[in-house]
C-alpha cells in the first residue's frame, strides 16, 4: 500500500486571514472560497465545533475534504518497478551539460529529444543554469506517533514566516510527518535542532493526541530530515526548445511543494511536447 485516502482538514488562522501575510507552501490552499472546493471529494466547511477542537480562538475557519497521503519512499520504488517493466533502461550519472543525456541513449545512438527533469538542480545544469531556481528549504521530523489518520494542516505559525504546521500519517508503517519549514534560498542540509524543537511542539500543541497527553516527551522520533523543494520564480518551466546544434529539450522542473501532486498532469503535457518535437523533426526530414 503506497497511498491512503484520508480526511484532510486545512485551517485557516485568524492572523493570516486579518493580514496580508500569506503562506509560503501555497497561499491559495488556504483561500476561504479555494479552488479545489468542486474538485475534491466530500469537500466542506467544517462546523464551529470541529474548530472548537482546534483552538478555536486563533482559528478563523477551516475545510475538510477527501485527499490522497503517499508514502513517498515506498512510492518511488514502486514508479521504478513500473518503469523496468515498461522496458524503460535506467543509468545513473552525473551530468555537466542536458545535452549530454542525448549520448546516454541505450540504442548507442544519440537520442533527439531529452526530457529535462533536474529538479532543483536546474541552476546548476549546464545548458540550463536557470537562476530562476531557488530551494525552498522543507525540515520535517519522522515520529513513531500515530496521528490516527489526521492530515491536516494550518495556514501559518506564530513562529516566522518561514515556518509552517503539518501534520501527514503516512500508508503503510511509513511514521507520521510533522513539519516544516519554507525556507527559500536557504541551502543548509542539516537539521537544525532548535527548528525541530520548535516544529514538536507545535505538533503537539495542536494535536495533543500524538503523544496522549504527554507532550513533546511522547514523541518516538525515528530521524529528522530536510529536503529542498525545487522553487522557480514564475513557476513550473514546462515547455519545448530546440537548442543549437538541433537537439530538442522538453523541460519540467520546478515544481516547490507539488511535485507528487501534480505529476501526473505534468507528465502528459511532456508527452504532448514530446510528440510536437517529433512531428517537427519528421516534417523538417520531409523539406
Ligand atoms: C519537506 C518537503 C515536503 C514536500 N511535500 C510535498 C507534498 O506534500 N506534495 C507534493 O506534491 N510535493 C511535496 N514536496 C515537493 C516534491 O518533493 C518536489 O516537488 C519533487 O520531489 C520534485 O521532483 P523532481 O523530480 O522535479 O525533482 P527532484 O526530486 O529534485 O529530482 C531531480 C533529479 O534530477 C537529478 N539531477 C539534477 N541535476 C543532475 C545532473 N546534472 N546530473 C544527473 N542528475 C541530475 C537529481 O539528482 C534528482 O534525482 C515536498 C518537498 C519537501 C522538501
Amino acid at each position: 500500500m503506497l497511498t491512503i485516502l484520508t480526511d484532510c482538514r486545512v485551517l485557516r488562522r485568524q492572523t493570516e486571514m486579518e493580514s496580508s501575510s500569506s503562506n509560503p507552501l501555497s497561499e491559495a490552499l488556504f483561500s476561504p472560497s479555494p479552488w479545489y472546493k468542486d474538485l475534491m471529494p466530500g469537500f466542506r466547511e467544517l462546523s464551529g465545533n470541529e474548530l472548537a477542537a482546534h483552538q478555536a480562538p486563533t482559528i478563523h475557519s477551516g475545510c475538510e475534504f477527501t485527499s490522497v497521503c503517499i508514502n513517498t519512499a515506498t512510492y518511488l520504488q514502486w514508479l521504478v518497478g513500473r518503469c523496468l517493466a515498461s522496458g524503460v533502461a535506467l543509468k545513473r550519472c552525473s551530468l555537466s551539460h542536458v545535452a549530454s543525456a542525448a549520448n546516454l541513449h541505450h540504442s548507442g545512438s544519440p537520442a533527439s529529444i531529452v526530457v529535462n527533469c533536474s529538479g532543483l538542480l536546474a541552476s546548476r545544469l549546464g545548458g540550463v543554469m536557470d537562476a530562476s531556481v531557488t530551494p525552498g528549504r522543507g525540515q520535517i521530523v519522522l515520529v513513531r506517533n500515530s496521528a490516527r489518520g489526521l492530515m491536516t494542516t494550518t495556514s501559518g505559525t506564530d513562529d516566522g514566516a518561514d515556518e509552517l504546521l503539518y501534520i501527514m500519517e503516512r500508508a503503510a508503517g511509513g511514521g507520521t510527518i510533522l513539519g516544516g519549514t519554507y525556507m527559500k534560498g536557504n541551502w543548509n542540509p542539516n537539521p537544525d535542532p532548535n527548528i525541530a524543537n520548535r516544529i514538536m511542539k507545535r505538533a503537539v500543541e495542536f494535536c495533543p493526541e500524538l503523544t496522549g497527553g504527554k507532550g513533546v516527551e511522547g514523541l518516538d522520533v525515528i530521524r529528522h530530515g530536510v529536503g529542498f523543494r525545487p522553487v522557480r520564480e514564475g513557476g513550473v518551466r514546462l515547455e519545448g526548445e530546440k537548442m543549437d546544434g538541433g537537439l530538442s529539450v522538453v523541460h519540467n522542473y520546478g515544481h516547490a511543494g507539488w511535485g507528487y501532486q501534480g505529476s501526473y498532469g505534468c507528465a502528459e503535457r511532456v508527452v504532448e511536447l514530446v510528440d510536437d518535437a517529433l512531428r517537427a523533426g519528421k516534417e523538417k526530414a520531409k523539406l
